[in-house]
């Protein structure tokens, strides 16, 4: 079916930034519509301030057109509703350890903290201060238990 071989293209766009991971597993796919004359995707940019968004759409034309090579591909990026951290499936997750990257860390409602878990050794023992710096993607933590740095990306939440 067209569907799944779109969804199986879309599967093979990376993160420019972080290439083991998909658009995909980040969530970033709201809708595929079928039109007449084109296909429309429809993503929700991850982060507004990572300039990665240009990449992201030519690849994902570029693939789809591979797909079906004789529609046209219209990649849109849609503001609503907004992304959100918790969008990233556990695969994703799991593809962001790989890279050495904690994925966002999660809030706890009951102690009202973060809990940001290191990739090195999983640890939840790890520094938080710089969570909300200035980088527009990603923070260093610090895990207390290792002591290694570490970059985990930043929660992005409709708590915040
Ligand atoms: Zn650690």
């Amino acid at each position: 079916m067209l569907r799944e071989k779109v969804l199986a293209a879309l599967q093979s766009v990376k993160d420019p930034e972080i290439d083991s991971i998909s658009i995909l597993e980040l969530g970033m796919l709201e809708d595929i519509t079928f039109h007449q004359d084109r296909i429309s995707i429809k993503l929700i940019p991850t982060f507004m301030g990572c300039p990665a968004l240009d990449i992201i759409k030519k690849n994902v034309e570029e693939t789809v057109a591979k797909v079906k090579a004789d529609e046209k591909i219209e990649v849109i990026f849609a503001l609503h509703p907004p992304w959100t951290s918790d969008r990233i499936t556990d695969t994703g997750r799991e593809r962001l350890k790989e890279f050495g990257i904690a994925p966002p860390p999660i809030y706890i409602a009951e102690s009202g903290e973060w809990q940001a878990d290191c990739p090195y050794c999983g640890s939840t023992y790890t520094t938080l201060e710089n969570l909300f710096g200035p980088t527009a993607c990603r923070s260093i933590l610090y895990c207390k238990a290792c002591k290694n740095p570490f970059e985990a990306m930043k929660p992005v939440s409709t708590l915040m």
